[in-house]
C-alpha cells in the first residue's frame, strides 16, 4: 500500500467516526470484540473499524465513503449465521445494523409489517402479536438474529411447511447498493408484474449484493387453536409416510413436522435440564407435529385425533401423545431445541444442512447412514429437523471415546459422502444456512458451471469493485 493510499484509507476511518459519531463507529477492541467474534468459533474476524449507523441515510452515507476508498464492507446482523457469512477481515470495515431498528408501520388491513433491517426477530413477531396477526417465521436463535439477517440467508425454521421462508413472506425491500445509492423497493404488493423481482437477488445473498436496511413482510391471521403431538415410530419410512398422510387430511393446517431420533431423545436426557421422556417405551424415530387453525372451534383437535387413531391402527404410529396445556407443548418443543443444543455433549459433531425431495427423505437418511457407517464404523448419525420441507440437519457425532480432533480432521471427507448422496438425489448442500465461508468449495464443486457463471456476472453487475462482503458465497473472481 503506497502513502497516498494509506493517507486516503485513514482520511476515510475519520470522515465515517465523523459520521456516525461515538455510537456509531466503534474503534476500541474491547468494544468491538463482540462484533468479531463468529458463532461457531470457526473463525476471528478481525476490521478497521465497526461501523453502527442509526439510519438508512447514514448506512448510505457511510457505504458511499467506503465505496470511494474502496474499502471492503462486510454486513452483519445479529452474528448469529452458521456458516461464517458476517466474518470480517482486517483491511475492512464491519457494518453492524442492529440500531436501525424501528418499526415503521403495520398495516393490518394489507397484512404486512414493514420495518428495519436490525429489528430483532422476536420483537417483529411481538410487533405483529400487538396487531392481532401473527409473523410466521420461528427459529431457534429469534431472540437475537435480525430481519436483515433473516432476510439475507431466506431463513427458514420450524413454520415454512405452512408459511414458507423469507423469499415467500417478504413483499418488497430497501437496499443501500454497493455505491451507496438507495434503491427503494418497499412495495406491500401482493401483485406486481414489472420486470425483474430484484428484491430476491438480495434475498438469500448474504450481504454480497447490497445492504438490506428495511423490509415489508407478510403477516397473517394469527393461529386461534393449536394442536401438538409426539409420536413414536418405527422406521424412517414411516415416518415420511405419516407425514403425506397428515399434509393431505389437514392440508393448510399443518404447520410442523419435525424429525426426531432415538439418539436425540437419550442425550437430551442424560444432559438437559428438567427434559423428560414425552413417551413410555422407547422408539428408533420420533415426529414433532403441529397443526393450527386461525379459526376457533374448529375441530382441530377431533381431526388430528382421528389422523393418529388411524396411523396407530396400521401401525404406522406405535405410541403417541397430544399435548394438554401450553407448559406441555413447551416441554416438546424443548426437547426438539435441545437436539442442537446438546449434540456437543456427544463430542465433535460433523454438521450437513442439506435438503432432498421431501419423498427422498427416508432413503436419503439410509444410504447415508449406510454409507458414513461404511467409513468410520461406531460413527453416530444424528439426523434431525424439517423433513416437512425435505431439510435435514444431518449431522454426524464421533464414535464414543474416540478423539474430538482426529474426528473432525475428517469434515471435509464426510462433506463429500453425504454432499454425493444428497445431490445424486436432486437435492441441496445448503437448505437454510447458507453458503458463506464454509460452503464455498462446495457450492464451486457442485453448482453447474452456468449457475456459477450467472451468479459472477449478477455480482459484477451490483458490486464492481466487489467490496460488499467480499469471499462469501462467491470466490472473488479470478
Ligand atoms: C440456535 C440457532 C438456530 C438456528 N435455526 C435456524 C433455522 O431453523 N432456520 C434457519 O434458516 N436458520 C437457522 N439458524 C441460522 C440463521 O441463518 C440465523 O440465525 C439468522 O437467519 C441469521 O440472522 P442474523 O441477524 O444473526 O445474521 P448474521 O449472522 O449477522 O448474518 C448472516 C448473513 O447475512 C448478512 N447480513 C446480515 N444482515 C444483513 C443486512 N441487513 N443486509 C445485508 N446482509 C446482511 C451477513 O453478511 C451474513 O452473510 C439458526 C442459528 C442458531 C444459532
Amino acid at each position: 500500500m503506497d502513502v497516498s493510499e494509506k493517507t486516503r484509507i485513514e482520511e476515510t476511518l475519520a470522515r465515517l467516526k465523523g459520521l456516525l459519531g461515538e455510537k456509531g463507529a466503534i474503534a476500541d477492541s474491547a468494544g468491538m470484540a463482540p462484533y468479531l467474534a463468529e458463532q461457531r468459533e470457526l473463525y476471528q474476524s478481525n476490521a478497521r473499524l465497526v461501523l453502527r449507523p442509526a439510519s438508512t441515510r447514514e448506512v448510505a452515507e457511510a457505504v458511499k465513503l467506503c465505496a470511494e476508498a474502496s474499502i471492503p464492507i462486510y454486513p452483519q446482523g445479529g452474528n448469529t449465521g452458521l456458516v461464517g457469512g458476517a466474518v470480517s477481515t482486517p483491511d475492512g470495515v464491519l457494518l453492524n445494523l442492529g440500531r436501525l431498528n424501528r418499526v415503521r408501520e403495520i398495516d393490518p388491513i394489507n397484512f404486512t409489517i414493514t420495518a428495519e433491517a436490525g429489528c430483532v426477530l422476536a420483537d417483529i413477531q411481538r410487533a405483529a402479536e400487538q396487531a392481532d396477526r401473527l409473523f410466521p417465521l420461528s427459529l431457534g436463535a429469534e431472540g437475537s438474529c435480525q430481519i436483515g439477517g433473516n432476510l439475507s440467508t431466506n431463513a427458514g425454521g420450524i413454520a415454512v411447511l405452512r408459511y414458507g421462508n423469507m423469499r415467500e413472506l417478504t413483499l418488497g425491500l430497501e437496499v443501500v447498493l454497493p455505491d451507496g445509492r438507495v434503491w427503494n423497493g418497499l412495495r406491500g404488493l401482493r401483485k406486481n408484474n414489472t420486470g425483474y423481482d430484484l428484491k430476491q437477488l438480495f434475498i438469500g445473498g448474504e450481504g454480497t449484493l447490497g445492504i438490506i436496511t428495511a423490509a415489508t413482510l407478510k403477516l397473517f391471521p394469527r393461529p386461534r387453536e393449536v394442536e401438538t403431538a409426539f409420536l413414536g415410530l418405527k422406521r424412517i419410512e414411516d415416518v415420511m409416510q405419516l407425514f403425506a398422510r397428515a399434509r393431505a387430511a389437514s392440508g393448510d393446517q399443518l404447520t410442523g413436522f419435525e424429525l426426531v431420533p432415538r439418539i436425540g431423545i437419550d442425550n437430551a436426557l442424560k444432559h438437559g435440564v428438567n427434559l423428560r421422556d414425552p413417551l413410555k417405551t422407547r422408539h428408533d424415530w420420533y415426529v414433532l407435529l403441529e397443526v393450527s387453525s386461525s379459526q376457533k372451534d374448529s375441530g382441530l383437535r377431533g381431526a388430528l385425533e382421528d389422523l393418529l387413531a388411524q396411523a396407530m391402527e396400521s401401525s404406522l404410529v406405535q405410541d403417541g401423545v397430544i399435548s394438554s396445556s401450553e407448559a406441555q407443548r413447551n416441554e416438546l418443543w424443548r426437547i426438539r431445541a435441545s437436539l442442537a443444543e446438546l449434540q456437543g455433549a456427544l463430542g465433535g459433531s460433523i454438521k450437513h444442512d442439506v435438503s432432498v425431495p421431501v419423498s427422498r427423505v427416508a432413503d436419503f437418511i439410509l444410504k447415508a447412514n449406510a454409507a458414513v457407517s461404511a467409513r468410520l464404523p461406531g460413527i453416530r448419525p444424528y439426523p434431525f429437523g424439517h423433513v416437512g420441507d425435505g431439510n435435514i440437519h444431518y449431522n454426524l457425532s464421533q464414535p464414543a471415546g474416540a478423539d474430538k480432533t482426529v474426528f473432525l480432521k475428517r469434515w471435509a471427507e464426510f462433506n463429500r459422502i453425504v454432499h454425493d448422496i444428497v445431490v445424486e438425489m436432486g437435492g441441496s448442500i445448503s437448505a437454510e444456512h447458507g453458503i458463506g465461508l464454509v460452503k464455498i468449495g462446495e457450492l464451486e464443486h457442485y453448482a453447474q458451471k452456468l449457475e456459477l457463471e450467472l451468479m459472477h456476472r449478477i455480482k459484477t453487475a451490483f458490486d464492481p469493485q466487489g467490496i460488499m462482503n467480499p469471499g462469501k458465497l462467491l470466490k472473488p473472481a479470478p
